[in-house]
């Protein structure tokens, strides 16, 4: 076994059309996804319910509006700053038209954090929700980008301090057409960049990662061809499991992640689907949603499945969930303990896994298409176009059964690093390769196991956690003279940062002066996170002192031997 490919056929993937062009200017695909009265989006909150033809007109009016007003230029980037709503996906779709990019940006970040998207990716407007506009406001200050160039998302401002996107929209849909919308000649749609999204890889602080029109709509296709050969089958069982124009999934997973971006938005919209637009999980909201607009489809990550199967509310929407026929889980290991309990929750559903990162944008195994469970503990198999291989600790590919880093190759996979050629060469190989830093096996019908994480990479709730962002913050500390932040087993997130930390000897005589003095410390230095970074990077799993940080010959540090032991110490508790 050298290689493990897809067993169905690639599908043709356009590589001459932009997103937009590609999901809402063809009209025998909407004719076959979003029959009249079937709508794109639903607010979650409103119910107002938004069809394929005023999307479109939004698009095209906010790319007339933001071209009049500052003429977006070809490859300029903007930054999205909002939680998911309905008008989410307008906004980048207009900014493609005009040939510009897109940077989706956490809510939840503080002011630190979207500064330094900002910078990275050197975004020169910023397009925000009122709930945002503090943390905007300051972090436009801090890195000196004008005031002007904030323009807010939503309407549910009074006397909005900045330009609204519906202003703009008004403005481009009742002016003249002031620019040229950009078009792709063959190939291009292979290097022009869509969205930059960040992810940490498998090493370092996070990189914005260059994701090309052709990557989304690869990555559509080949879910799309996964599930086609139960779908064109009316009359077999497992149809009900998969997508039908009119079913209705969940919006909640963040659309600035790569799970939500392309998998929420752009597969389900391809599938059929009217998506319910949560701008936040909450429970049991959640649940009450899934009740208010007849949800058919779950798109979730594991905590969310925790709540499903554990928490007492569950019980009283056991009809609702009866109706449920198709659950998927991404972006972090979901466990056959809990895959087992949700089957009993979701009678009627198919229950699906995936695996992919920002890097593969995204998805690259999935749960075999006539499947209602999978294997036990599998992330599936791999989607049609994508080779798979497994590269054991001396270079030379894995056997059957054996265990090494997953390397993928998918037209689905990102081009680079942003402005960044050494992360690049770490992690983009030749010839279309990308390295994952997961330690997987296969079976000999091709599922995939991912067993280990050999990368840096902490993952809390789905999200990513880069210990090299942490480290650096950490060590502008003056207590701190080295440290080593690595993930601790928890059953609701995942994982959970744990820093173990060398002191400096003046704060080492104090914390060894009493209990006290130690806990202080410890207390000082998880609050030196939270002061400045987004909750799910908080040390929960806690502060523990060390002597030495272990560290081979060259200084190169080794992570490896802390995770073992925060495993030892406190995982297996
Ligand atoms: P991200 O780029 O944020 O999507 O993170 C990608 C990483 O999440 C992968 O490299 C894996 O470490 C992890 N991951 C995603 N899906 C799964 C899965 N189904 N099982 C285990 N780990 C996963």
């Amino acid at each position: 076994m050298s290689e493990i490919v897809s067993s169905e056929p690639t599908p043709f993937i356009p590589d001459d059309l932009t997103v937009p062009q590609f999901f809402f200017d063809l009209d025998h695909v909407l004719r076959a996804t979003h029959p009249d009265g079937v709508p794109f989006f639903v607010d979650d909150t409103t119910g107002r319910a938004v069809d394929s033809r005023e999307v479109r007109k939004r698009v095209d009016g906010l790319a007339n509006g933001l071209s009049r007003k500052w003429d977006i230029k070809e490859n300029e980037v903007v930054c999205l700053y909002s939680p998911n709503h309905v008008d989410y996906a307008v906004v980048f779709w207009a900014l493609h038209r005009l040939g510009a990019i897109s940077t989706n940006s956490n809510p939840a970040y503080t002011v630190d954090e979207l500064a330094h998207q900002l910078t990275l990716t050197k975004a020169t407007t910023i397009i925000v929700h009122s709930q945002c506009l503090k943390n905007a406001t300051a972090a436009c200050i801090d890195i000196g980008l004008p005031l002007e160039r904030i323009v807010i998302i939503d309407q549910t401002m009074f006397n909005a301090p900045h330009i609204t996107i519906e202003q703009l929209i008004q403005d481009g849909l009742t002016h003249n057409v002031n620019f040229v919308e950009r078009k792709l000649g063959a190939g291009e749609g292979k290097t022009k960049i869509a969205f930059l999204c960040l992810s940490s890889g498998t090493t370092g602080p996070p990189k914005a990662v260059a994701i090309p029109h052709h990557s989304v709509i690869a990555n559509t296709l080949q879910i799309r061809a996964h599930n086609y050969a139960v779908e064109t089958q009316a009359d077999i069982p497992q149809n009900r499991w998969r997508f039908r124009p009119g079913d209705v999934i969940t919006g909640v997973l963040p659309f600035f992640h790569i799970f939500g971006l392309v998998f929420n938005i752009h597969v389900m919209l391809y599938s059929g689907m009217a998506i319910v637009i949560m701008p936040k999980f909450g429970w049991p909201n959640f649940l009450k949603s899934v009740r208010r607009h007849k949800i058919t489809h779950l798109l979730v990550v594991p905590p969310m499945i925790v709540l499903l199967c554990k928490h007492p509310a569950t019980k009283d929407y056991e009809a609702e969930l009866k109706n449920i026929h198709f659950c998927f889980s991404g972006a972090a290991p979901l466990s056959s303990e809990l895959a087992n309990q949700l089957e009993k929750v979701l009678p009627n559903a198919c229950l699906g896994q995936g695996y992919g990162m920002t890097e593969t944008a995204t998805a690259v195994s999935m749960t075999p298409a006539l499947e209602k469970v999978g294997k036990a503990g599998s992330a599936g198999v791999a989607v049609p176009g994508v080779r798979f291989r497994i590269v054991k600790e001396d270079g030379s590919l894995a056997k059957l059964g054996e265990r090494g880093e997953l390397v993928v190759k998918s037209p689905s996979n990102a081009l680079q690093y942003w402005e960044n050629p050494r992360a690049t060469a770490e992690t983009f190989l030749e010839d279309g390769w990308v390295r994952t830093g997961d330690e997987v096996e296969f079976d000999a019908e091709g599922n995939i196991y991912v067993v280990d994480r050999l990368k840096e990479l902490i993952k809390v709730r789905g999200f990513q956690v880069a210990p090299a962002e942490l480290e650096g913050h950490l060590l502008s500390h003056p207590d701190v003279a080295d440290v080593c932040v690595v993930p601790i087993p928890d059953e609701f997130s995942g994982e959970l940062p744990l820093a173990y930390v060398v002191l400096h000897p003046h704060a080492a005589v104090r914390a060894l002066s009493s209990t006290t003095e130690a806990e202080a410390i410890k207390t000082d230095l998880s609050k030196y996170v939270s002061d400045v970074k987004v909750q799910y990077k908080w040390l929960k799993g806690g502060v523990e002192f060390i002597n030495a940080i272990p560290k081979n010959p060259s200084g190169k540090l080794l992570r490896r031997i802390l995770r073992e032991k925060a495993r030892e110490d406190r995982g297996a508790a």
